[in-house]
């Protein structure tokens, strides 16, 4: 039974926006604020105006319930943690000398003062500051924030929805504060944190919040019965209170799965649910679990996240469905905008065909209006945007840059053979060793170096037109000139060119591929007042010309020595950009792994002997569900061994992954087939080699020596200390000497010490081992 919504008429909203203003504003005054520019009230105002130009655009565009709360300065994350109390003891004298000064010292750390750590929003390339949380920790309501934004919303004449981070997703997200043991699970809390909640709810509802919405994003992911068991307590509790607004739960970027019936059952009024990407499962899911009638069911049916134009006919089947299986539904985003840029109007320089495949926040926001006008009045009253619709997505499918049939016919030619190398890697390593002559234990770096002001100047007159292209050429080969020569001096063994011609890893590639598009404003909030602008994988991928050949032939005419050739590899390509929605991601991937294929041959052509294909972003790109790990793992391998394998047996391919926790992916890193592999390890002291010895990982590793994230200078002693430790699970003839990651970041001075004092340390372990 049912209940039709056919009296309600379709609300629409979107679960957030992006917080920077069309000019980046905010970013703007905040880093004046940070470097004594601009004052705190000038801070607050510029942030009180953006809010209200926001709102007010939302409303104009006809959105019937605009989010508040959903404004940060820093991270909605570290919002929540001021808001439930969550100061960790180290920030706390901060925070009570100055509530502002004291937010950014938690989110930048301070001299002697570390920050909340920083990891990725799911999996997206936002990142979020890690909340602290141990069995002592003390919860106190500090509502402020939410309500004053509530506020001013209300008094602009707005229906304000406020969207807070849920109780549990919160403390899944929340880590042991330091000193609290490691097994500590921050959802023993729950019952200290939900009284906080429902203060805050109380307080919003007297503020005049009709709706308040709980994000619950932690539960699209694998969870245990327990964590189960904890979501329904939690909102049989808050929906048990009598004092408080109406409930919307929200749960985005995958299907609910199991947690959906837990959902459905719950005593609150609404859900919020994506039904974009692979978590339209959720359709069939809420089908199959009767529906939850007589609740409002907000409909996530355009794509938070993604910057392609809507599918009304498809968006418009699955609301005629949904209408059938909740008491009201709303249009909405999948997810907060945050995620998006912000306008498709202002990108003069792409060409206006594309343009009209691709929607940023402004036009998801009319998307989301023109679907529920169309749900409320028929779709007679929107007939000119859908049949204007149905115009954009066929000029997107029927569009030579959708498919080259070139690259479609290579990518569908390719076999198993082509993801191979030739020999097994024991016969690879015997003619590497031949062709290559390096000493035990080789040293080398991952890559970049030092980014100077003088090249990001170079680079910026050269897009302002005041230095040309022959100048700015020049330039880069004079780095890449003191590049090589000190790593000669340095006794590096197998040298880089220092990718002083890149701006940013993803972006360089992207750039010089043809299906690939760049804005020139389509900024997003990355971290705090970060923001990318991530390049849009729009059509077929080829590559008309090589790309990196002349910088890195350059720097091989400069020295005897091996220079590595350096790509970024398909994975990271797709991870770091916006993907197509129109073909399933292991074939943009394929397209992309061809392109780079070509590169590893006209590297070996030109007679490099070492080239070194980095990603990243591997591990982060898993799936949130585990059930979809092992489809990705497949594409994922098969696209790097697709660009490395032609590489010849005597080429000796590496790649590089920085992070120290990869438990959960050895098998794909072993599946890569790479010859050498750098790793991070410098923190962690050489974990990473036990954990591929334990694998028995068979083929060369270089777990890092050099932690590269702080200017520290490691000694000589130290990087021996961590060689000795390494040669413990790895045999010298398979050990790396390197960094951690790449240098861009880092100054010149520290570099070259610790560079020094790493060749010291190699020349050290490899006396002792041959005594
Ligand atoms: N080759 C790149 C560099 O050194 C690798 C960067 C990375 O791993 N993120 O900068
Ligand atoms: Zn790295």
């Amino acid at each position: 039974m049912t209940p039709k919504s056919a009296a309600a008429a379709t609300r629409s909203t979107v679960h957030g926006y992006p917080r920077q203003g069309p000019d980046r504003e905010l970013k703007k005054a905040i880093e004046g604020y940070w470097k004594g520019r601009v004052t705190a009230d000038a801070l607050r105002e510029t942030a009180a105006r953006l809010r209200r130009d926001n709102w007010r655009e939302l409303a104009e565009s006809g959105l019937d319930e605009v989010p508040t709360g959903d404004f940060s300065y820093y991270d909605h994350v570290l919002d929540t943690s001021v808001m439930v109390g969550a100061i960790p003891a180290r920030h706390r004298a901060a925070v009570e000398a100055d509530a502002l000064d004291g937010y950014f010292t938690m989110a930048r750390g301070a001299q002697d003062v570390a920050p909340l750590e920083m990891t990725k929003w799911f999996d997206t390339n936002y990142h979020y500051l890690v909340p602290e949380l141990g069995p002592d920790t003390v919860f106190a309501a500090n509502p402020a924030k939410q309500l004053s934004e509530l506020r001013e919303a209300v008094a602009l004449g707005h229906t304000g929805r406020p969207v807070l981070v849920g109780p549990v997703t919160y403390l899944l997200l929340a880590k042991p504060a330091p000193g609290v043991a490691a097994d500590f699970e921050p959802l023993t809390l729950l019952d200290r944190l939900l009284p906080v909640y429902a203060e805050v709810l109380a307080d919003l509802r007297a503020a005049g919040a009709e709706w308040v919405q709980l994000d619950e994003p932690a539960l699209v992911q694998d969870r245990t019965p327990a964590e189960l068991n904890a979501v329904a307590r939690a909102y049989r509790d808050l929906g048990a209170l009598t004092d408080r607004p109406q409930l919307l739960v929200a749960a985005y970027f995958d299907r609910l799965g199991e947690a959906l019936p837990v959902l459905a059952k719950a005593p609150v009024e609404g859900l919020a649910l994506d039904f974009t990407g692979p978590a339209a499962a959720n359709l069939g899911d809420l089908a199959a679990a009767g529906g939850i009638p007589g609740k409002r069911l907000v409909a996530g049916v355009v794509d938070g996240r993604n910057v392609w134009i809507n599918d009304f006919a498809a968006s418009l089947s699955t609301l005629a469905t949904l209408l059938g299986l909740a008491g009201r539904v709303d249009v909405s985003t999948s997810c907060s905008l945050l995620h998006v840029p912000l306008d498709t109007t202002v990108e003069r320089d792409l060409d206006p065909g594309l343009i009209r495949w691709l929607a940023f926040a402004r036009q998801k926001t009319e998307e989301v209006v023109t679907l529920a006008r169309a749900l409320t009045g028929g779709t007679d009253t929107v007939a000119a945007r859908l049949s204007a619709n149905r115009a954009d997505l066929a000029s997107r499918s029927a569009s030579a840059i959708t498919r080259d049939p070139a690259v479609r016919a290579r990518s569908a030619s390719v076999t198993e053979a082509d993801a191979r190398r030739g020999l097994p890697y024991t016969e690879r390593a015997a003619a590497q060793r031949q062709r290559l002559g390096l000493p035990l234990l080789p040293t080398t770096t991952i890559g970049s170096f030092p980014q100077t002001t003088e090249l990001r100047t170079a680079r910026a007159e050269l897009r302002a037109g005041r230095l040309d292209a022959a100048g700015y050429d020049r330039r880069i080969e004079a780095e890449i000139r003191e590049v090589i020569s000190f790593q000669e001096k340095a006794g590096i063994d197998v040298l880089v060119h220092g990718e002083p011609e890149r701006n940013d890893m993803v972006q360089y590639f992207a750039e010089r591929l043809t299906g690939y598009v760049a804005t020139s404003h389509g900024w997003v909030q990355s971290y705090g007042t970060r923001y990318v602008r991530p390049p849009i994988l729009a059509g077929d991928i080829s590559r008309p010309a090589p790309m990196t050949v002349a910088t890195t032939s350059y720097a091989q005419s400069l020295t005897d020595r091996p220079v590595k050739g350096m790509l970024t590899g398909p994975v990271t390509m797709l991870a770091w950009s916006f993907v197509r929605d129109d073909q399933p991601l292991g074939e943009t991937a394929r397209q992309v792994a061809l392109a780079l294929r070509d590169e590893v041959a006209d590297l070996e052509a030109a007679g490099t002997a070492v080239i070194q294909v980095d990603e990243p972003a591997l591990r982060e790109t898993l799936p949130l569900r585990a059930a979809d790990g092992p489809a990705y793992l497949a594409w994922a391998t098969e696209a790097f061994r697709l660009t490395t394998g032609g590489a010849g047996p005597d080429t000796q391919i590496h790649t590089h992954m920085c992070y120290a926790e990869f438990g959960d992916i050895v098998q794909a890193i072993d599946d890569l087939d790479a010859d050498v592999i750098s790793l991070e390890a410098a923190r962690s002291h050489m974990q990473v080699a036990h954990e591929l010895a334990g694998h028995g990982y068979p083929r060369a590793a270089g777990p890092g020596v050099y932690d590269i994230h702080s200017p520290r200078v490691p000694s000589t002693q130290e990087a021996a200390d961590l060689l000795r430790t390494g040669l413990k699970a790895i045999p010298a003839e398979r050990l790396w000497v390197n960094p951690d990651c790449g240098l861009k970041t880092r100054g010149w001075p520290e570099t070259r010490a610790s560079l020094e004092n790493l060749v010291a340390a190699a020349r050290m372990v490899r006396a002792e081992l041959s005594s």
